[in-house]
């Protein structure tokens, strides 16, 4: 098809190019190239004049170039000289591989001849250089335009900066990276479901409980746990815009060595509706999502169970001993009343002046044979020292754990303790029971003496320190204290300078300075000290035995 005559043979030429293109648009032609060619040439059915036809292209807002079926430029038009920065002057009669920047891969040159002498649309991205030498990337669309006799005459070619769009595009990819670096490095588990509970987004740590749940989808597990041990669904709370924190969880997961622990998170996280409609922020929420992070605090968990039963442990065997001793006792002295008695009964005969020597040796032995019945009795109970396998001790941890075994002990008291650990304390290789039951007497003692001395203000004061290579502990309270001339003797055997004896043997002292000598230590009471008592002691290594 040709447009009706003009006297200006460019426009002719125009107009017949463009006429002869919409006449017959070639395969593969996209329709928004149509689309803007149509309102240029205002349809095919009723084709403009051709001067008419030639100023619409000519200020078409997209570049247009006809050329011939070399690439020779034909014609170019105003947003073709605005875009390249070429005048069309410049442009025509040269080759459109002008505006090659030669950084386009040849091969795609060849796909686009291939299309266009095939007498078929190409479209396609090249990378452009400007006459300023900036480059630019053009989307671009070729199309054939045949003459009468089905031979190509034209090409036409129309393009547009697409630059931004890629530039945008890049950055939104790098972003999109730079997110997911961030969420895969994350050491929780991260998911954003949509409104219909669909995965959007997870990240590794989702991935690899995913592996460990077999086929299981771990965000229902989490959903079914939250609704069941929470009482409410996470998604239906973000619905709802409400959020949650820290919400402990378990699941049963196989081969875990009992449940998996995991403090749950959630945040509504709506997004914007991309459309132009929301540029005045006038348009309510778009999507409606959920953030959910699942912390894994298992290894907490357990060691607070671990923890707590080990402490319920030592005071179920602390009861169990004290039982056991009780009876032994109550046994012994029980047993202890016959040898008394016999004792008494020949001390009365004596007195009187006389008494068969025979029966007086035949008293004796049951004295003797009813002792030793006793001896044994108390024999038995002696609780056997466990042997305990030297470990590094950490005495900061061992002295807390004792604290807390004493609490309420301290608290009845109305002891106020000033606990003054050393930052940074070396491990020190060690019996941990020992060394437990050691530091638990030394506080016990310090809440016997605080509680005789009747003070009301009853401090306790517990340090320790790094002294060369050893480990300096010391225990102060402000009661009566201990007499310079008794310094030494109350780490003998069965000393006792306590007012209330019950229950006290005068064997504490001595076990532990036992205890310290086992460790590599040393324990005083500290002379300088009149304030109360202050024991220190040091702690280096445990002798191997
Ligand atoms: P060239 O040697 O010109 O071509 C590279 C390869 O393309 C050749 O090896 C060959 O396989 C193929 N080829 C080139 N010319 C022909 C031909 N006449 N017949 C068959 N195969 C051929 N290029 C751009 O870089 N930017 C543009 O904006 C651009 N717009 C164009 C618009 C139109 C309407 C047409 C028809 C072409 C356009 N071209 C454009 C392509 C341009 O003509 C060049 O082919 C291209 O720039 C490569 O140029 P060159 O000198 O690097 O290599």
């Amino acid at each position: 098809m040709t447009a009706k005559g003009s006297s200006d043979p460019v426009q002719q030429m125009v107009a017949n190019a463009l006429a002869g293109f919409l006449a017959a648009p070639p395969p593969g032609t996209p329709p928004e190239v149509i689309e803007a060619l149509t309102l240029a040439g205002d349809g095919v059915a009723d084709p403009l004049p051709p001067r008419l036809f030639f100023e619409a292209v000519e200020q078409s807002p997209v570049a247009i170039s006809i050329t011939n079926a070399q690439a020779i430029i034909l014609y170019a038009n105003a947003a073709f000289e605005a875009l390249t920065g070429y005048a069309r002057a410049e442009v025509i009669g040269e080759n459109e591989s002008i505006l090659s920047s030669n950084a386009t891969p040849a091969s795609v040159y060849q796909a686009l001849w291939r299309t266009i002498k095939q007498k078929q649309t190409w479209t396609g991205t090249l990378v452009n250089r400007t006459k300023a030498g900036g480059d630019y990337l053009a989307e671009l669309a070729i199309s054939p335009v045949l003459d009468q006799d089905g031979a190509i005459c034209y090409f036409l070619g129309i393009h547009r900066d697409v630059t931004r769009v890629h530039e945008l595009e890049a950055a939104l990819r790098q972003q999109k990276a730079r997110v997911e670096a961030v969420l895969d490095a994350a050491p929780v588990v991260v998911v954003l479901l949509d409104d219909a509970g669909r995965l959007l987004l997870d990240n590794q740590e989702y991935r690899k409980l995913r592996g460990e749940l077999g086929d299981r989808e771990p965000i229902d597990l989490l959903r079914a746990a939250l609704r069941k041990q929470a009482g409410f669904d996470p998604l239906e709370a973000a619905l709802a815009e409400r959020g949650f924190k820290d919400v402990e969880i378990s699941l049963e997961v196989a081969g875990s060595g009992g449940p998996r622990w995991f403090a749950c998170s959630g945040k509504p996280a709506h997004e914007l509706e991309p459309s132009c409609r929301t540029f005045f922020g006038k348009e309510p929420a778009g999507e409606r999502r959920l953030l959910l992070l699942a912390n894994d605090i298992t290894a907490r968990r357990r060691e607070i169970e671990r923890a707590y039963l080990e402490n319920l442990r030592a005071r179920l065997a602390e009861q169990q001993l004290g039982h056991t001793m009780r009876e032994a006792l109550a046994a012994a002295i029980y047993q202890m009343q016959g040898p008394l008695n016999l004792i008494q009964a020949a001390a009365e005969m004596l007195k009187g002046g006389g008494g068969d020597p025979q029966v007086l040796s035949g008293l004796f032995q049951q004295i003797s044979a009813s002792g030793h019945k006793a001896l044994a009795t108390l024999q038995a109970a002696l609780p056997e020292q466990p042997r305990e396998a030297g470990l590094m001790v950490n005495i900061n941890a061992l002295l807390r754990q004792v604290l807390e075994l004493e609490t309420d002990q301290l608290l009845a008291a109305g002891i106020v303790v000033d606990w003054q650990p050393a930052h940074v304390l070396p491990e020190i290789s060690g019996h941990k029971d020992q060394l437990r039951a050691m530091f638990k007497h030394l506080i016990d003692n310090a809440i016997q003496a605080l509680n005789e001395s009747g003070r009301t203000h009853r401090e306790l004061r517990i340090a320790t320190r790094v002294v060369d290579r050893s480990v300096e502990v010391v225990i102060q309270d402000n009661g009566p204290g201990i007499p310079s001339a008794q310094r030494y003797a109350v780490f003998e055997p069965f000393y006792i300078g306590w007012r209330h004896r019950r229950g006290r043997a005068g064997m504490g002292l001595p076990l532990t300075q036992e205890i310290v000598n086992q460790h590599g230590g040393s324990i005083e009471i500290d002379p300088e000290y009149h304030e109360g008592c202050r024991i220190r002691l040091y702690l280096t290594a445990v002798a191997e035995d």
